[in-house]
């Protein structure tokens, strides 16, 4: 039974006792059994919105993946930028050309110049300039 059903059967039970319409604990039976309707299709409403809210948050989530995919599509160049949201260890993002896929390596690593690709374990190899990572900085 709905909430709304179940209002209008309280307020049909209230009804039914034939109540003094002149007792004062009448009007109170029927401000709640109003009250009660009332909040019954407050809830629907706020139910609908709920499920529009989550209709909208799937669609946003699929566009999401749907971007995702673009970006491990794209043909990237083995870009190195430096990534500060470590803040205890230096770490560099490398994206590999051949899956296009984004891995992080530490400072020691890049200092070699070459790592294998953890997905694809392409072998990488990139240029490391120091001057020019110090002027970023
Ligand atoms: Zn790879």
């Amino acid at each position: 039974m709905q909430l709304s059903e179940k209002a209008a059967y309280v307020k049909g039970l209230i009804d039914g006792l034939e109540l003094d319409p002149a007792d004062k604990q009448t009007k109170i039976f029927k401000l709640i059994a109003d009250l009660l309707a009332d909040m019954a299709d407050e809830i629907k409403e706020l139910e609908q919105c709920y499920d529009d809210v989550c209709d909208q948050i799937d669609g946003i989530s699929e566009d999401l993946s749907g971007v995702e995919d673009i970006l491990c599509d794209e043909d990237f160049s083995d870009d190195i930028t430096y990534d500060d949201s470590d803040s205890d260890e230096m770490s560099y993002e490398v994206t590999c050309p051949n899956c296009g896929c984004v891995t992080y390596i530490s400072e020691d690593a890049l200092n070699e110049g070459v790592i294998d690709c953890p997905n694809c374990n392409e072998t990488l190899e990139f240029d490391y300039n120091e001057d020019e990572l110090d002027e970023k900085e």
